[in-house]
């Protein structure tokens, strides 16, 4: 027998009128029943910030840990040393494990596993949707509908369309590479991409995009710039007052890789000035956002440019049965003895299994 803890939001009346709410605490990603039939002890909480919450005081007796981006509980380096003695496996449900100490995890020889690509699609088209509602400046139209105005050129002096603009993505895995492939069909400029790692010469030709080696040189070509790699030591706080003085002036921003790339006040301060004319995305640098959080009402000189959500681009219902099977797989694998998908493993016995989280010997 082993004891599961999992750390999932809260969803309410909603994850009881929609069963498919699958990450929700409620609906438990579905695999109570199978586990309590297994024998395991499974543990679900939303209680997740201090030492005093459910998360901190069962962590010490768990084996496996399962959280989510969505509501991340953060396993820091010092609850993993001096908390998490029992911890073997640490499973994402979803894509992206930095709210993990990833070189604690390797010290402790924790594996850490994600459910790779579950969500990929449900992010692409989030993106292409925040680049089209940035630069169409779709959210001050929609406003001013509320609130029973009608004063077209309002609109119109800042929206653009997207053909014939340059789109670049920093970062081009899996996610990146399908926001570029999308957006072939809007007919842009150029489609430029910025990441240590080469797209397959293929996988370039397929969508004519060109890798740009140098990201100062890249931040000046984008027009729009969707950002696509994860977090860790090489991209936190990348995004800073000094890198936005290399953006081209009045470019637009999508982040729906983490909130913590780009620095909270630099980017207010970039929108508020008109150095960028727009900012979106769904991932804030800690969550859930603190109710002042500047990215709430931060706005650009004409009113517009924030299209910024809670985090739920990749939590659609379509990914949450996407990453609700992938969490069970990587449960039952693990229980079984057998081995991992090599693309779900973050980190195991010790090292990196990924080359995606920063450049290392
Ligand atoms: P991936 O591993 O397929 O691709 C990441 C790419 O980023 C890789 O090609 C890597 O080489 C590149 N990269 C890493 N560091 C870089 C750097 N310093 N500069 C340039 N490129 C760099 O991952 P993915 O599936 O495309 O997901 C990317 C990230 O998106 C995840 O790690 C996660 O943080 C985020 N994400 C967000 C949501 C959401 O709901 N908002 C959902 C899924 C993933």
């Amino acid at each position: 027998m082993v004891k599961v803890l999992a750390v999932l939001y809260r969803g309410g009346k909603a994850a009881v009128e929609e069963p498919r709410l699958l990450g929700a605490l409620e609906n438990k990603l579905g695999i109570a029943d199978w586990l309590k039939s297994e024998g395991h002890e499974f543990i679900v909480t939303d209680d997740k910030e201090g030492p005093d919450s459910v998360f901190q005081k069962e962590l010490p007796t768990a084996d496996v840990l399962i959280t989510t981006p969505f509501h991340p509980a953060y396993l820091t380096g010092d609850l993993i040393r001096n908390k998490a003695q029992n911890l073997k496996l640490a499973i994402t449900a979803g894509v992206g494990s930095d709210h993990v100490d990833l070189n604690a995890a390797n010290e402790k020889k924790i594996t850490v596993a994600e459910v790779t690509g579950s969500n990929v699609v449900s992010v692409a088209e989030h993106v292409v949707m925040d680049i089209l509602a940035l630069v169409r400046n779709f959210v001050p139209a929609h406003e001013m509908i509320e609130r029973g105005d009608w004063v077209v050129a309002d609109i119109a002096r800042n929206a653009f369309d997207l053909e014939g603009k340059v789109i670049g993505t920093l970062g081009c895995g899996r996610i990146g590479f399908r926001v570029l492939k999308r957006l072939v069909a809007f007919d842009p400029k150029e489609l430029i991409y910025y990441d240590y790692a080469a797209l397959p010469a293929a996988a370039e030709k397929e969508i004519g995009a060109r890798r740009v080696e140098d990201l100062h040189e890249f931040l000046g070509q984008c027009d729009v710039i969707t950002i696509n790699a994860p977090l860790h030591e090489g991209t936190r706080g990348l995004v800073n007052k000094e890198l936005l003085s290399h953006v081209k002036k009045g470019a637009w921003i999508v982040n729906t890789a983490r909130g913590a790339i780009c620095d909270r006040i630099a980017i207010k301060e970039a929108l508020e000035s008109g150095q960028i004319n727009g900012y979106a995305g769904d991932v804030w640098d800690v969550q859930p956002a603190p109710k002042d959080h500047p990215w709430r009402t931060m706005k650009n000189p004409l009113g517009g440019g924030n299209g910024m959500t809670p985090h739920y681009s990749g939590t659609t219902l379509d990914a949450q049965k996407r990453y609700a099977d992938g969490t069970k797989d990587i449960l039952q694998r693990w229980l079984t003895g057998k081995e991992q998908e090599p693309a779900n493993v973050i980190v195991i016995n010790g090292e990196y299994a990924t080359k995606a989280y920063g450049q290392r010997k």
